[in-house]
């Protein structure tokens, strides 16, 4: 069986979608946090979904589970987890057994989430962990908040999401949507976070890649969750970090075959 992250990822947009417009309408995209608010919209807009539980477990390594029985489907979380990031860490396990419901995945298998959540390799866990990182932050959202010149502080603090989540955004990103290798992503990141001020952040390889990004796709009118604009971006990419990285255009090479690329909206 082979990966659905393009499913998972337009599922994520849709209920993010419905969210902002539902909730967050008045407010601007940067102010987008889904976090808390995820047992209602399980409830509200999840019509697989029948109840969500919050329950102290008395093993405090599983985090979360779905179960299937004659009262529907219930997602039970565990209120009593055992991390300094409590809200952090209980909004994203929300998120993914959101994802394992909305992804048509067989709850009759025990999905329990354990501490070595985000190294899962298990192909549902990975969707389910997509899935949930894409819903608590899009693209589009993590994406405005650099232009404005947001930290990765600011960014977590605004959307209720870990430090460890944003890196994981960004650099799938950065490999997917631009086709940029992992040692260039590293020297990216580094320079993003390094940074100490929203102007520095503004004058990173990173936002000026995503300024030039968004301005293709808003030229081209388009929405930037769905549509891949990979030769165009890898060539932003390319005019941008060549040069700068002292890197020659045959050392540039593309991370992915661009087969799997398109198939990743992201
Ligand atoms: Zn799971």
């Amino acid at each position: 069986m082979e990966h659905n992250f393009e499913n998972a990822i337009r599922l994520a947009d849709g209920y993010s979608d419905i969210y902002i417009n539902k909730y967050t309408s008045k407010k601007p995209l940067d102010q987008y946090r889904i976090s808390g608010s995820l047992d209602a919209l399980a409830r509200q807009l999840v019509k697989d979904i029948d109840s969500v539980d919050f329950i102290k477990f008395r093993d405090k390594k599983i985090l979360g589970f779905t179960v299937q029985d004659d009262l529907g489907t219930t997602i039970a979380i565990n209120k009593s987890i055992d991390y300094s990031n409590h809200d952090v860490r209980i909004g994203f396990t929300l998120g993914h057994e959101i994802g394992h419901v909305v992804l048509n995945h067989p709850i009759s298998q025990s999905f329990t989430v354990s501490s070595d959540l985000y190294d899962g390799k298990e192909i549902f866990e990975q969707e389910a962990n997509t899935f949930s990182a894409n819903l608590l932050l899009p693209f589009r959202v993590f994406c405005y908040q650099l232009l404005k010149g947001f930290k990765i502080s600011q960014i977590a603090a605004a959307s209720g999401v870990s430090n460890t989540l944003i890196e994981n955004r960004i650099r799938s990103s950065l490999r997917r949507r631009f086709g940029i290798e992992n040692r260039e992503i590293d020297y990216i990141l580094e320079e993003y976070k390094n940074c100490s001020y929203a102007i520095q952040v503004k004058n990173t390889l990173l936002v000026r890649l995503l300024y030039k990004y968004v301005n293709l796709i808003s030229e081209k009118s388009q929405s930037y969750r769905y549509t891949l604009f990979f030769d165009e971006a890898n060539e932003i990419a390319h005019d941008i970090l060549d040069g700068l990285l002292g890197f020659t255009e045959s050392d540039f090479t593309v991370y992915l075959p661009e087969e799997d690329i398109k198939s990743l909206p992201f």
